[in-house]
């Protein structure tokens, strides 16, 4: 039976595509954004966290191995939901291509059943894993995150170069595409880098649209409590402005757009 590990399964969520959704976030991601807000999802196993509660401080795990057939009977019991309002599951993560068996099992599942699939990716993967999951998916959120190859190893760890060709692949394929843009001041929102992407996304015919995810702190407590580094302690907030004229140069570029997903 083939199993994989998750870390969270989000119900009724309305900012990962269509409809209402089932969010799945699987374990797992070869990235390290400095601005990564799931620092539970980039390590591949299961994890320690501790929790404070009214008699002190205990430890609990985060991560679960589960099968297909398990995690497959917990998404389809909103079916009613997904066929009401055009939803579906997404699986997030973490990055979801690094379980490349256990996504493609639970996406031929999806498929079998009819229930609409998106992934949610950094694109940071093997092409021939690529290609073999494509076919099984209804919409593609792909992160473009820094076009300069050097500045997105600093701050992600990793080459771009797999993840462009990856996103000029999926456009061919003619999968719908949303690119995800993670508004980081100082790193990814200045003016070449937005420029860069507006220039990269108007050569790819499938694009959808636009979403702008302005950075927030809401995974910074979760470093400490995983004992890890906080990636994002010098991470700035962005300004709503500066978000509001990336916004302005999306949409006048022809891009349907939404902040935050
Ligand atoms: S790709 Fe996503 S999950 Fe992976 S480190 Fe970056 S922000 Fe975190």
């Amino acid at each position: 039976m083939t199993e994989g590990t998750i870390f969270k399964i989000k119900k009724y969520a309305l900012h990962d595509g269509p409809g209402i959704r089932t969010t799945v976030f699987l374990k797992g991601c070869p990235l390290s954004c400095r601005w990564c807000h799931n620092p539970e999802g980039i390590d591949p196993r299961p994890q320690t966290i501790w929790r404070r509660t009214s008699s002190g401080r205990i430890d609990e795990t985060v991560g679960t191995v589960m099968g297909v057939d398990a995690l497959i009977n917990a998404i389809e019991k909103d079916v009613l939901f997904y066929d009401e309002s055009g939803g579906g599951v997404t699986f997030s993560g973490g990055e979801p291509l690094s379980q490349p068996h256990f996504l493609e099992a639970l996406l031929a599942s999806c498929n079998h059943r009819e229930i609409h699939a998106a992934l949610d990716t950094s694109g940071f993967a093997p092409t021939a894993v690529l290609d073999r999951i494509i076919p099984r998916l209804q919409l593609i959120l792909f992160d473009l995150k820094i076009m300069d190859d050097r500045q997105h190893q600093r701050y992600t760890g990793v080459s771009n170069r797999i993840i462009l060709e990856n996103l000029q692949r999926i456009a061919g394929s003619r999968t719908p595409v949303r690119i995800r843009i993670p508004l980081i001041p100082g790193i990814s929102d200045g003016d070449d880098n937005i420029g860069k992407i507006l220039r990269f996304a108007g050569t790819l015919e499938t694009i959808q649209g636009v979403d702008l995810l302005p950075f927030h702190r809401i995974g910074s407590e979760k470093y400490r409590r995983l004992g890890m580094t906080d990636l994002t302690a010098e991470t700035l907030l962005p300004g709503s402005e500066r978000v509001a004229a990336i916004q302005t140069r999306f949409e006048s570029a022809g891009f349907a757009v939404s902040i935050g997903g």
